[in-house]
């Protein structure tokens, strides 16, 4: 590992002029993942500012009847919260199906939305990589890309996004809010993440030097019908293959609303507008669900080794959107 300074910011603002002073200076709350890939010689900060106790952990009602879920609240505790549960099931559910309980205990909201991929090549700094070295070439293009993904793909990078928490974020309409060297922002979860585009190595539209403090959900009644359902090589600790995050509302049979996002196969976390699209208006049924995860998949490109991921998507897709329409009321 190479050298580095650590200090802890007293505030906001002294962490903000710390990174802005230092170019190659680097935050650091749970510390899940920018320790493994200091030790893998992929982050190389000359400073790492510690900003655990700067933003707030509480997850409180907001005068909306929203909540707002403070930037260094444990993954843990945001999935066992009550109000989490009872209000925004499919966050709980996609934050248990993520990592493994000593992580979830250590990971934190903030860190979790800026986590970065889990591409292999990423990881081996003996591989090219576009997002590590900009313009030395994607090495999963011809390679073992199992687990890449197959919507929102470059030529230039074909990363999966890794998170399973930023995918039901996406479902439930989450807003990131932020304060960095320009002041306060809210940035919608749909805006936060970048396509790899020609710029891989750009993942947010965050600043160096702008800090999470916070996510706050809509209180909208539809959230309470949702579902996070995650396909995987084995029963734990172990990355999407595919997931999806469904909220529905079914009245006399009807969908009414639906939001539905992905995991796994997109390069960032995916909504899928051309679902919710079939699924609204239309009747709860098995052949409106096909439909559906057919729209979804439909702009879908597969490499070598990761073609299975679009059927098994629209699998996904249809087997959540049975068991959100059945605690709907739904026939299907
Ligand atoms: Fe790097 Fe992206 Fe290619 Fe993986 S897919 S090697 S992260 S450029």
């Amino acid at each position: 590992m190479n050298p580095f300074t650590y200090v802890r910011a007293a505030n906001s603002d002294e962490a903000i002029a710390t990174l802005t002073r230092e170019p190659q200076a680097m935050f650091i709350a749970g510390g899940t993942n920018i320790l493994d890939l200091m030790k893998e010689g992929v982050h190389t900060p000359s400073q790492l500012v510690d900003i655990r106790k700067l933003p707030s952990t509480e997850i409180v009602t907001k005068d909306d009847g929203g909540i707002r879920i403070g930037a260094t609240a444990r993954n843990s505790d945001v999935a066992y919260n009550s109000i989490v549960q009872e209000r925004y099931p499919v966050l709980s559910e996609a934050i248990l199906a993520g990592a493994s309980a000593q992580l979830r205990n250590m990971a934190t909201v903030g860190g979790n939305l800026m986590q970065r991929t889990r591409c292999s090549y990423f990881h081996d700094t003996a591989f090219a990589c576009n997002k590590r070295q900009p313009g030395s070439g994607c090495a999963a293009l011809e390679g073992f890309n199992r687990m890449h993904a197959v919507l929102g793909t470059s030529e230039h990078c074909i990363a999966a996004h890794p998170s399973d928490m930023c995918v039901a974020l996406v479902a439930l309409d989450a807003v990131v809010q932020t304060h960095g060297p320009r002041g306060e922002r809210s940035i919608p979860i749909t805006d936060f993440h970048l396509l790899p585009g020609e710029t891989p190595h750009l993942e947010t539209v965050l600043e160096h030097g702008e800090i999470i403090t916070a996510v706050d959900l809509p209180e909208i009644p539809l959230n309470r019908r949702s579902h996070y359902l995650k396909i995987r090589d084995r029963a734990s600790y172990a990355f999407a293959l595919v997931s999806a995050a469904v909220v529905l509302e079914i009245d006399e049979e009807v969908i009414r609303n639906a939001r539905i996002a992905l995991g796994g196969v997109g390069t960032k976390p995916w909504r899928s507008l051309e679902a919710e699209e079939v699924l609204v208006g239309a009747p709860a049924t098995q052949e409106t669900f096909t439909a559906a995860a057919n729209a979804a998949m439909q702009e879908a490109r597969p490499y070598r080794h990761n073609e299975f991921k679009i059927e098994l998507a629209k699998r996904t897709i249809k087997e959540a959107l049975k068991t959100v329409a059945a605690i709907s009321g739904g026939q299907a």
